[in-house]
């Protein structure tokens, strides 16, 4: 009954992948990743349009806060 070739990628919403670190609008800096994949959601990498994900400058200590789309 389940087809061969793994999950149809029509059937699931759309999955991101939220890059590790992001340059600051600021300074410059480089930004961290601070949010973390929901275990309790059943996804490759946690994150899906529409979900903030947070970073923190290791520079000026600014806190950003993306909305992924
Ligand atoms: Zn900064």
């Amino acid at each position: 009954m389940a087809p061969e070739h793994g999950a149809d990628p029509h059937d699931e919403p759309a999955e991101l992948e939220a890059p590790a670190t992001i340059t600051c609008v600021d300074c410059g800096g480089i930004c961290h990743l601070l949010s973390h994949p929901r275990p309790d959601e059943d996804a490759t990498t946690g994150f899906v349009a529409g979900d903030i994900v947070a970073y923190r400058c290791e520079d000026c200590l600014d806190r950003w806060d993306i909305e992924l789309a």
